[in-house]
């Protein structure tokens, strides 16, 4: 899987270490240093946030060059906010992001319900999107039936008469929501899924939703973290020094963890490792054009899937946020196979099924584009994870510390909400929880804020947030009906 060797990541750290970011801390080891956490996407911001309210002493290292990881906003590519990872804010009301957002500069809107099906040059009419939703229900609800028996591939539990819908019913739940296709995601962990079928966009990207919650947190930029030594304390090797701390928290991909871009000494335990290798991630890429005057038609942030017939297949996002972004997306087997060929061939690839679908015309309107390859990206590796045919316990394993000094962190590492920016979030803030346990509890709130809380982190619970795990208690029970 891992294209990307170690001897690369640290020649690429390396050249890193000689060309500070903008903006990056130039690193030092701070005395009594009690967690080092390792990654600034969504788990590590949040592990931060939790141990700089519980006033203890942290290093936040990050390899890339800013926060967010496969949550972030790109504002150079297009003159409009371009999430190049996550941009559905899933159930907002229940997602911890969007209830820790900002109430400035940042809006969150809800998405459009419906969605559209293209078959050929017209679209679905009433009857036949019925048929679509229909099948899709009954498709999620056999995937739930068999995983009540056992745990076998969700292609395996699929009803036999999808017909005709048979490669769109795949390709919404495959690649489009796991990131792969559904012979290779696992029935028990696809029917765990909490309910995803509320959904909200930010306007200013997700990304800098995220970078917001993250502003006021001292982060180490372009740190990768080389390895990391358990035998006495925690010592984290960096290309600029080592960190001791009393315990770790790592939040990067399982991708990253398999391909051991980081080296433990002692060796991570066989389960631990095994477990990377079964929650591994699934390919999602956007494949984004600037196209002038809506020549789709579409109104903002609709979304269109294909009656297709085989896997050679996308969605639209159309006109994100208002603006001339259309994001096609390419995902699974396919996207991963047509990622390989780079940026130009994915490009080919969605402007010639969008004139399949559109017309000829639509290629003329094609202004900028750009496409993601997170699967080549050496600080993910892929997309997000889904749970091999029979690996859906691996997730609870993650749980796990390793030497009981580092604990795993981030979207893998959730049960329910796993693929998403709110599982990553929640998982960062478990970790530090159970990091908080072990090292005793916390320090007297006010002292320790003054000693180390970065400037406007959060003091305490609100009304809402001390309300929150009997609702999240009800979210994570709720069964899957519809995913999307
Ligand atoms: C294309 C795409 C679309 C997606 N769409 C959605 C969506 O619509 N809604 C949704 O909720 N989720 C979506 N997701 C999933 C979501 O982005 C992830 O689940 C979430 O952002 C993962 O957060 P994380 O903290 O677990 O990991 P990451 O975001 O990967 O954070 C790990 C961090 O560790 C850093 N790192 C790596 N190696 C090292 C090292 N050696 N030392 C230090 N730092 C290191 C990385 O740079 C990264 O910043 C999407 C993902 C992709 C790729």
């Amino acid at each position: 899987m891992p294209r990307i060797s170690r001897r690369s990541f640290l020649a690429a750290s390396a050249a890193l270490a000689t060309r500070p970011a903008l903006g990056a801390v130039p690193p030092a080891t701070p005395p009594g240093i009690d967690v080092v956490i390792v990654g600034a996407g969504a788990a590590g911001i949040a592990a931060a946030r939790k141990i700089a309210t519980a006033g203890r002493k942290f290093v936040l290292l990050e390899a890339a060059d800013h926060v967010g990881g496969r949550c972030v906003t790109d504002m150079r590519t297009f003159d409009v906010p371009y999430d190049r990872g996550a941009h559905w804010i899933h159930m907002p009301d229940l997602n911890p992001v969007t209830k820790l957002a900002p109430r400035r500069g940042i809006e969150v809107y809800p998405a459009p319900q419906s969605q559209k099906v293209r078959i050929g040059r017209r679209y679905a009419r009433e009857g036949e999107l019925e048929d679509f939703l229909t099948l899709r229900v009954r498709a999620n609800r056999a995937i739930a039936d068999a995983a009540r028996k056992g745990d076998v591939a969700c292609a395996q539990a699929l009803p036999n008469d999808l017909a005709d819908w048979r490669a769109a019913v795949e390709f919404v739940l495959g690649p489009f929501s796991s990131g792969k296709d559904l012979a290779q995601v696992s029935a028990v962990d696809f029917a765990k899924t909490a309910e995803r079928d509320a959904d909200a966009f930010c306007r200013q990207g997700f990304g800098m939703l995220l970078a917001a919650l993250a502003e006021a947190i001292p982060v180490k930029l372009s740190t990768p973290a080389l390895a990391i030594d358990t035998r006495r304390n925690v010592a984290v090797e960096t290309a600029q020094g080592t960190i001791t701390a009393r315990a770790a928290i790592v939040t990067v991909s399982t991708n990253v963890l398999a391909a051991e871009m980081i080296k433990f000494t002692p060796e991570l335990a066989d389960r631990h490792r095994d477990a990377f290798g079964k929650l591994s991630l699934g390919s999602y890429d956007h494949v984004a054009l600037e196209l002038a005057d809506n020549p789709l038609g579409l109104e903002s942030d609709d979304l269109v899937f294909e009656k297709s017939t085989n896997a050679r297949t996308a969605a639209i996002l159309a006109n994100v946020s208002g603006t001339s972004l259309c994001l096609i997306e390419v995902a699974g087997g396919f996207g991963r196979d047509l990622a390989v060929h780079g940026e130009a061939a994915m490009v080919d690839f969605a402007t010639d099924w969008l004139a399949g679908l559109y017309g000829e015309e639509v290629k003329k309107a094609i202004k900028r584009s750009n496409a993601t390859r997170w699967n080549s990206d050496p600080l993910a590796l892929g997309a997000f994870s889904a749970a091999a045919p029979g690996a859906q316990g691996a997730r609870r394993i993650l749980m796990e510390p390793a030497q009981n000094a580092v604990w795993f962190a981030g979207e893998a590492v959730h049960e329910t909400l796993w693929g998403t920016v709110g599982g990553a979030w929640e998982s960062g803030e478990r970790a530090a929880d159970a990091v908080l346990r072990r090292l005793g509890g916390q320090k007297e709130p006010e002292a320790a804020q003054a000693e180390t809380a970065p400037k406007g982190a959060p003091k305490g619970k609100s009304r809402r947030e001390r309300a929150a795990p009997r609702e999240r208690r009800r979210y994570e029970a709720t069964p899957r009906i519809m995913r999307e």
